[in-house]
């Protein structure tokens, strides 16, 4: 999961500054950090990952839920640009900055939405998107008790492998 925001960073820093020290790393994070409008998500997201809470000591943003240093970093995350990968549906990009944004910070969310988030991964990753009816079945199914493998099969049933039918 961490290799997909480290890709987006690799992908940045090699194309805007070449190779570089762990320490010019760190200038650049804080440098994105303070304007994560002008940057994508998993560079801003890496970017956190190279700095630490002043409040917490965890990497930025990823401390407690109640940490104010982590918490606000949390909030700013999200006014990064995200931009759809070629042949994903719309929101697709949208839906996996989210998920993976619970799943590397889990502190205050429920279980069974972080495991639920964790199983949609491989499947947006993959390009799919799921309607906002199939995502609250896919919940539905994790609220009873539902397993991975159930959820698996929910999902292969209801995209049967064609993902240009998902839209809501
Ligand atoms: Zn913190």
């Amino acid at each position: 999961m961490d290799e997909i925001v480290e890709s987006g960073w690799r992908e940045f820093v090699t194309q805007e500054f070449g190779t570089l020290t762990a320490t010019d790393e760190r200038d650049i994070a804080e440098m994105v950090v303070d304007e994560p409008n002008r940057h994508l998500w998993r560079v801003v997201d890496a970017a956190y990952d190279r700095l630490t809470c002043t409040e917490c000591g965890n990497r930025l943003s990823r401390g407690p839920a109640g940490c104010t240093g982590c918490d606000l970093a949390n909030g700013f995350r999200y006014v990064a640009i995200e931009i759809d990968r070629p042949g994903v549906p719309p929101g697709n990009e949208h839906a996996l900055r989210v998920n993976i944004s619970v799943v590397r910070r889990p502190s205050g969310i429920s279980w069974r939405e972080v495991l639920g988030r964790r199983l949609f991964l491989p499947y947006l990753l993959d390009g799919y998107l799921p309607t906002t009816r199939q995502a609250q079945a896919a919940r539905a199914l994790l609220n009873v008790g539902g397993t991975a493998e159930d959820l698996a099969e929910y999902l292969n049933l209801a995209w049967g492998g064609d993902r240009t039918q998902l839209a809501d």
